[in-house]
């Protein structure tokens, strides 16, 4: 079968989104069955050169933060454009985030320690939250953990790796995996849970570390594994959430990342969002945005990722609200690509509305 055509189309075609895990009862990896025949592909072959630049994440973060905002404005001129299309296969038309170089780690440096002998949790800060939202959605999460009395502690981690791993990479980063691996470990033995604000990152240390890795180590650091919604819910559950939110008075769209999703995470965001006075949230029916990481910054993939995410795109063009939210920093790409809108991290909406409350008491 690993040698019938049908089988190549998927293996091609598959962007690693985990729908067909979540959605359908047949209980066939597929995903897990394309990256690993992707990998004996890259085994035998060696990766491809457009893969080998596009699916190394933190570089191309690293590279775009330190050049910015020279970087923010090359990237944008028309023959710049076309140029990364005709040598790396970058879509010349594809939307892509502004890179900061005021990252989430300078921020943090040097900044007074806010908390001792309280509660503690490592964030596991993606790519995202670093080079591209770290005043967006890096800060907000570090503010409102700090805000409920939890130390924040940044470890310097090596990229999770989801997209060279969804791209059958995986061989050519497994010293990172397992440096990564090492160091979550520690934590884990002093009972520190694992925090992840990019359900993507996420999904790469609980779900595919341990299937690539396969060992004790990693099946426990998986287990102390958490979304960042799922965290704080769980607090809310236990009445440990802080609730002095002002009220910001919005309707807000909320579109649900697959790889959210996949790693069992609902209705947390929402429920989060609507402990806030004032907001009301409309959740888009579950479709795909189409993006798969880098799936569909790929030229050969645009126009089916786009075709993929248009009933999404639809459904928000058609809806009245206020602000855009998501929880994955490549839903946000490819929903500003199909509808001109921005969106921002639902843990982002918190941090605004507990500042909100502290303005308004402070005012008073
Ligand atoms: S693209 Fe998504 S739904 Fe389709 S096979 Fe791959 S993981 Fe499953
Ligand atoms: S970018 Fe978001 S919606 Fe799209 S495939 Fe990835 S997780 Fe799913």
């Amino acid at each position: 079968i690993l040698e019938e055509p049908e089988f190549k189309e998927i293996i091609d075609t598959c962007m690693n989104c985990k729908r067909c895990l979540t959605d359908c009862p047949s209980g066939v990896d597929v995903p897990w069955l394309s990256v690993t025949s992707r990998a004996d592909v890259v085994r035998r072959k060696g990766e491809d050169f457009s893969s080998r630049i596009l699916t190394d994440t933190r570089k191309l973060c690293l590279q775009g933060s330190m050049l910015a905002p020279v970087a923010n404005v090359a990237t944008n001129l028309r023959p710049v454009r076309w140029g990364l299309q005709k040598v790396i296969g970058m879509e010349a038309t594809r939307y892509l985030p502004q890179f900061r170089n005021r990252t989430l780690r300078k921020m943090m440096t040097g900044r007074p320690e806010p908390l001792e002998g309280s509660r503690e949790v490592l964030f596991f800060l993606g790519c995202f939250a670093n080079y591209n939202d770290p005043e967006g959605e890096g800060l907000a999460v570090v503010e409102v953990l700090e805000h409920n009395n939890i130390k924040v502690i940044l470890p310097e981690l090596k990229c999770c790796g989801i997209a060279r791993i969804s791209s059958g990479g995986q061989d050519l980063i497994m010293d990172d995996i397992a440096d990564n691996i090492g160091i979550l470990s520690e934590y884990t033995q002093k009972n520190i849970p694992i925090l992840f604000s990019e359900a993507s990152c996420a999904l790469a240390v609980k779900c595919e570390y341990p299937r690539i890795i396969n060992s004790e180590q990693a099946r426990t650091v998986s287990e102390n594994c958490f979304d960042i919604h799922q965290y704080l819910y769980q607090l809310h559950q236990n009445g440990e959430l802080r609730t002095d939110f002002g009220p910001l008075d919005m309707k807000v769209g909320y579109h649900a990342p697959c790889h959210l999703k996949s790693i069992g995470v609902t209705d947390e965001p929402v429920r989060l969002m609507e402990l806030i006075p004032g907001v009301t949230v409309e959740r888009y029916s579950d479709k795909c945005c189409g993006m798969g990481g880098t799936y569909g910054i790929k030229s050969k993939n645009f126009d089916l990722s786009m075709k993929i995410g248009q009933r999404l795109f639809e459904e928000i063009n058609a809806s009245n609200v206020d602000q855009l939210v998501t929880g994955c920093g490549a839903c946000g790409m490819q929903i500003q690509q199909g509808t001109m809108r921005e969106s921002i991290h639902p843990v982002k909406l918190m941090s605004l509305a507990y500042q909100k409350e502290k303005e308004t008491s402070s005012a008073a």
